[in-house]
Order: structure tokens, then sequence, then C-alpha cells
């Protein structure tokens, strides 16, 4: 057959998807709707691109909650270690930060980008961008091909594919390609989706116009946040509309899910090295002529944003009893109001459902089409698991094409 493989998303997993292919002797053709590939890929490089986590695999599978079952095979074949290794092999040149997590020397996304194309170009694959899949053609039955129907700056384009790999991405930052576009269109054919929601996300509070103004973008600094079974500590940003930041990502799955049931607060610990019982005897010292924000701030080192969020936070009658005070400091309670847009969140959960997908992760009732990336129903939160997990899918959707074409 002359027809080609078409890879529709040039991010991270259709990128792994060709190279898996190219190892096996076939050449994939890319069609991505931007002008440039994995625009995505790049921005995760601003924050200095966290490729993978080198915890023990046993832990690290565990990251994926519900779904690990469903991505430890794919994880097994592509780990955390592998991820690394390729990472290497492109000139990376990785290394271990801060909490275990694996980053590229360079701490961004463009150089191991660059090494990416190259070696993909080398093996012959082939990148037609400003081609917007809108989905398949209807078709006879017998047909062996998929007709896909693409808007181009020509016009609409039909391309015959022999085996068709989606690796559409989530559903945040859609100005960065991936806009989710891509549900209605496999509905239509009957694929079981979950709704894209936002995950790795902020959440909105209702902060008065005067503390807004006053804290807009400072950083809460180590302090531990507790939601239901949820414990730990980190830091976190005031935005305009509420809060968001690595601590709040971590919790964000859990406090997405209350707040989509009914309602969620999460309580802050704004000194977490101090007891509740230090706290208070340091705060009964007579403050005599001193305001009480110069008296906590001397006391107990409450100062900044962390006294705004009490004084924004705390009931009146806790700022003239040491013991009430103490215990705001210790468990400040702060009503969220809703999950922020999926337009800023890091990631999406929802997706293709895994019982849409055989093991090879090919479209049960739509043969020849396999899904990789974002776009299957998983979630994972922030420390190299979403890549690792792109990475996984994709060589395993690249490899599974590949056999399911020698078997055809
Ligand atoms: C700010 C930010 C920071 C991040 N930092 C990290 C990090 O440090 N570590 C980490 O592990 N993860 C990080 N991520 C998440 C990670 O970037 C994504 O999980 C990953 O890029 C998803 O890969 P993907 O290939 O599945 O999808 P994407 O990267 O979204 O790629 C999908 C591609 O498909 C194309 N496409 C979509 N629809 C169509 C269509 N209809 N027709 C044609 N093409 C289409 C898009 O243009 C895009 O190029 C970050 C994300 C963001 C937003």
């Amino acid at each position: 057959m002359t027809e080609p493989i078409v890879v529709i998303g040039a991010g991270p997993a259709g990128l792994m998807t060709a190279q898996a292919l190219a190892e096996k002797n076939l050449r994939a053709e890319i069609f991505d709707a931007m002008p440039s590939p994995a625009r995505k890929f790049l921005m995760a490089g601003r924050g200095g691109l966290n490729l993978t986590h080198s915890e023990p695999f046993e832990k690290f599978v565990t990251r994926y909650g519900e779904s690990s079952a469903r991505l430890a095979p794919y994880l097994r074949q592509f780990g955390p270690d592998d991820a690394r290794a390729w990472a290497d092999a492109l000139g990376a040149n990785t290394f271990v930060g801060t909490s275990n997590r694996v980053f590229p020397r360079a701490l961004k996304a463009s150089p191991l980008l660059r090494a990416w194309l190259k070696r993909l170009n080398d093996a012959g694959v082939v990148f037609y961008m400003r081609h917007k899949w809108r989905g398949l053609a209807r078709q006879n039955a017998n047909e062996k091909t998929r007709a896909l129907v693409f808007d181009t700056p020509n016009g609409e384009k039909i391309i015959h594919a022999r085996a068709v790999i989606l690796a559409l991405g989530g559903g945040s930052w859609a100005r960065l390609g991936s806009d989710g576009a891509w549900t209605a269109a496999l509905q239509e054919c009957g694929i079981p989706i979950q709704p894209l929601r936002p995950a790795n996300c902020g959440f909105i509070v209702a902060w008065s116009d005067a503390f807004r103004q006053r804290f807009e973008g400072a950083p809460v600094k180590t302090v531990a946040l507790t939601f239901q079974d949820f414990t730990q500590r980190g830091e976190f940003v005031i935005t305009r509309a509420g809060i968001e930041g690595n601590l709040i990502y971590a919790a964000s799955a859990r406090l997405r899910e209350a707040l989509e049931r009914d309602s969620a607060t999460i309580a802050l610990d704004l000194a977490p090295d101090r007891s509740q019982t230090w706290l208070a005897r340091k705060l009964e010292t007579p403050r005599g002529k001193r305001s009480l924000a110069t008296q906590l701030e001397k006391t107990v080192g409450i100062r900044g944003v962390k006294m705004g969020l009490l004084r924004e936070l705390a009931p009146r009658a806790a700022f003239d009893d040491a013991q009430k005070l103490a215990a705001q400091i210790k468990q400040l309670r702060v009503p969220l109001v809703a999950t922020a847009s999926i337009e800023r969140a890091i990631s999406s959960a929802g997706g293709v459902m895994f019982d849409a997908l055989d093991e090879k992760l090919m479209l049960r009732n739509l043969p020849g089409v396999f899904c990789a990336g974002e776009m299957i129903d998983w979630e994972a939160p922030t420390g190299g698991y979403l890549l690792t997990a792109c990475f996984a899918t994709g060589r395993a959707a690249g490899l599974g094409a590949a056999e399911w074409l020698r078997d055809e």
C-alpha cells in the first residue's frame, strides 16, 4: 500500500510515535494544526522542563491514581529511566534536581526539541503544519484506508492513511494547539470520551478588593495545605482570582472533584515548623504599645502575605485571643469558590476512555486508528509524570501500529 502512516499532533506523544515507527523502518507523516511543532512542550520548558522523576518505579507508577494499572504496561516498556536515557542521547545532559525531579541541564525545551526534530527528519519523517484535523470522512466498510479530513490554508484536504495515530493533546492552553475540538469528531464515531476538565490547575477564591490589590502575585512560601487525607508542604501564589502553584496543583484533582460534588475548603498551616502551643505562648507576650501586626511579626514571624491572609480569612474575634489566633495560624480555612478555567491549567483530566482502546492503544471500533498522550483519560500531578506518560503511550501507539500493519 502506498498510503502513508499518519500521526496527527506534533506534541511529545506524536513525536515519540513517529520515532517508534522509524525504529521499525516505517516512515510517518506528521500533521499539526499549528505553524510549528510542540508548542506546549516548549512552554513546559519555561518552568525548567521537568522530564520525569527519579523515584523508584513502584512509587512512580502509583502517581497516575486510578489509571495506574492501565498505564503500567506502557510505562514498563518506556518508563522514567528510558525517558532520561532518551533525552541524554539527544544531548540533554539530564540531572536530578530538587524533590528528585529530572531536568535537562539547559532547563529549557528548545535544544532538546531541535535535536529531536533533526533525528526525526534524518529518519525521513515528514511534517505538514497548519493542517487542522476535522474528523474522518464517511467510507464504505470494506475500504482498507482511513480518509482524514483536514482544514489547510489552501482549503479542505482529504488524506488517505493506512494507519492513523491521534496524539491531539488535552484541553488546556488552547492557544498552543490542543483545543480539545477533536472530542466532537471522535464522539461522532461513537468513541466514549470523558469530558476534558482542568487538572494541575488553580482555584477561584473570593478575595476582597483590598487583599487582591495588595497581594496579587505574592508567593506564599512554606506553608502546609490540608484537604481530606491530603497534607503537603510547599508554596503557592496569590492570583487576581484566587490561588495557583505547585502546592495547589498537587491537591487539585481532589479539590476539583470535591467542588464538582459540593464544596471545598482547604486548611493552611502558616507556620508548619511551630506547634500551636508554642505560637499561643509567644502571642501571649504583653504587646504594650505595639500594633497587632508588629506583635505577630516580632513574636511568631507572621508578616506580609501571611499576615494578609490571616486578616482576610480569620474571624475578627480571633485577633483578641492568643489561643484562637494560634489556632487560626495553624488551620486557616480558605473556602474555594470554583476550579479556575481549563485555559490556564497545566494539563487536563478526561479524554478517550481506556475501555475504548485495546492493549495496542487502537480504538476498538475504528481499526487502524490509535491514540496517544494526554488525549487519553488519565491524569497525574506535576513532577514529570505527564511527559513520561505521553512518551510511553506515544511509543506504545507507534509500536502497536507497526505490529497491526504487519499482521494486516
Ligand atoms: C505551562 C505548562 C508547563 C508544563 N510543564 C510540564 C513539565 O515540566 N513536566 C511535564 O511532565 N509536563 C508538563 N506540562 C504538561 C505537558 O506539556 C503535556 O502533558 C504534554 O505536552 C502533552 O503532550 P501531548 O503530545 O499529548 O499533547 P500536546 O503537547 O498538547 O500536543 C498536541 C498537538 O496536537 C495538535 N492538535 C490538536 N488538535 C489538533 C487537530 N484537530 N488537528 C491537528 N493538530 C491538532 C496541537 O497543535 C499540538 O501540537 C506542562 C504544561 C503546561 C501548559
